[in-house]
């Protein structure tokens, strides 16, 4: 390939100005694009010719496909009007890390590939650690435990069944009976995904009922771990949710952790979303007894204003779990390595490469600082709480769920056809965006709407234009 055919440092100076210049014209003006794309399936790939180019373009002709072929297929996660899903808030600072991270380009599977990204991964999990008043036992300096950042929550649940799966095989006693986990009924489907693909078999996963407050039944759970205990199997695994995917339910860590120590299981936490919450101290009582946790997750990616994929997780015992996961051929070995006295945090995951994410975070946090993200987190919840009053006089809806953190989970009293139609209706305006669930209410399973804040730019203006939105498609005006 001639020299020429790559883009010089100089033409990236000016490029990547006018690249940096379209996502602030982009951000500035999020708010007057419709929030959820509107294209048909096949639209998008019908636009786009059927075969690669075979010369090279301008940045400014890639641009121009850009703005009319990818765009409208956007929907727009950062926009005020999106209140879906959990939030996936992708604030700036993070932007820039993101740009450094792929300028630096660098492979940080092994201490020796990078020693930076390691070590600042390192800290800056111990920094986090401490944010979220997370035991010292999780942290680096401890006397076995690590963090670590995954790319998603999902790849986090399957990595530490796998470790738990290990620890059970090499226990004392352990006697060759079929492996059994746990969760509840609402547990996010990456606990199912990670039990299928690590060999426990999704029909070896008891997903446990749940009381009222869609919270495990911890007698039903303790009720199903006997019941494999007769039948001479052997329990190893327990995944208690503190935030529901559906309903953000917190399940009682505490709870949980006195079954997990006195059936031996390996208790994980996932904290996907509501961990983030806690570093405000005032969140933190709903991970009371984590202390009893062997791992932690929760995800900077969905509500701590980090750009997708910043996954974090902890382990109480960082040996047990690199010897789970720890594969060595000669040509990743190093004499640091060898001495033990580095992290190769390949030991930690499943892919072998790894982005030097944690720079993500580091930015995210120097340039917040722990107020300013608690203040963020703060305002997320205060205007879920805003919306929640907005709604709670008007006896055309009910509240489906106690509202937790930034999640509201709501309907209006009608069926569930009526339901279907009436979100259909506000998200077709484009203004707002919001998705749905279906979870029991009153102890029968319906269909509900769920109002979730934290978009990095959603204002307490935009909460009240969205009830007055959903309250004009409800009278049918919409
Ligand atoms: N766990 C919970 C409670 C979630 O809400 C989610 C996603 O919404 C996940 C796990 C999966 O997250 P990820 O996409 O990082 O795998």
């Amino acid at each position: 390939m001639p020299d020429d055919d790559h883009m010089s440092p100089g033409q990236f100076r000016e490029l990547g100005g006018k690249l940096l210049d379209y996502i602030a014209d982009y951000r500035e003006g999020i708010a007057d694009r419709p929030v959820l794309s509107r294209v048909e399936p096949g639209e998008v790939a019908a636009r786009l010719p059927a075969g690669p180019p075979l010369q090279g373009d301008s940045l400014a002709g890639i641009l121009e496909d850009i703005d009319e072929i990818v765009m409208p297929g956007i929907t727009h996660w950062q926009s005020p009007g999106f209140f879906g899903y959990y939030p996936a808030n992708s604030s700036l600072p993070a932007v820039l890390a993101e740009l450094l991270c792929a300028g630096l380009g660098v492979q940080g599977m092994s201490w020796v590939t990078s020693p930076a990204c390691t070590e600042l991964e390192v800290r800056i999990l111990d920094w986090l650690a401490e944010m979220l008043g997370l035991p010292d036992s999780f942290r680096s300096d401890s006397a076995g435990g690590g963090g670590v950042i995954h790319g998603t929550a999902s790849e986090a649940v399957l990595a530490v069944m796998v470790a738990a799966r290990e620890r059970r095989k090499q226990a004392e006693g352990y006697a060759g009976g079929e492996l059994t986990a746990y969760c509840s009924a609402q547990a996010h489907s990456s606990v199912p995904k990670a039990a299928l693909i690590c060999g426990i078999g999704t029909e070896n996963l008891r997903q446990v009922e749940v009381q009222e407050d869609l919270a495990i039944d911890p007698q039903a759970l303790e009720s199903a771990i006997e019941a494999d205990l007769a039948a001479g199997r052997s329990p190893f695994f327990l995944c208690a949710t503190v935030g529901t995917t559906s309903s953000c339910a917190i399940d009682s860590v505490a709870e949980l952790g006195r079954l997990a120590r006195r059936y031996d299981l390996w208790l994980h936490v996932d904290a996907a979303y509501a961990g983030n919450a806690c570093v405000c101290p005032e969140f933190r009582s709903m991970i009371e007894g984590v202390e009893l946790a062997d791992s932690f997750n929760c995800n900077p990616h969905k509500w701590l204003l980090t750009t997708f994929d910043c996954s974090t997780l902890w382990v109480s015992d960082r040996e047990c779990f690199t010897g789970a996961l720890s594969v060595t051929p000669e040509y990743l070995r190093s004499p640091q390595g060898d001495r033990g006295e580095v992290i190769d945090y390949r030991d930690w995951q499943v892919p072998l490469g790894r982005r030097f994410r944690s720079l993500k975070l580091w930015f995210v946090m120097r340039w917040y600082g722990v107020e300013g993200l608690q203040n963020f987190i703060r305002e997320q919840v205060r205007l879920a709480e805003l919306f929640a009053e907005l709604l709670r006089p008007d006896d055309r809806f009910e509240l489906a769920a106690p509202g937790r953190l930034g999640l509201v989970c709501f309907r209006f009293v009608g069926s569930d056809d009526e339901n279907r139609e009436l979100l259909e209706a506000v998200n077709s305006g484009g203004e707002i965006f919001l998705t749905h669930t279906v979870i029991p209410v009153g102890g029968k399973e319906k269909y509900v709407l769920r109002f979730a804040t934290g978009s990095i730019s959603t204002r307490e203006e935009h909460v009240r234009r969205a009830w007055e939105i959903i309250c004009s498609a409800a009278a049918g005006d919409a």
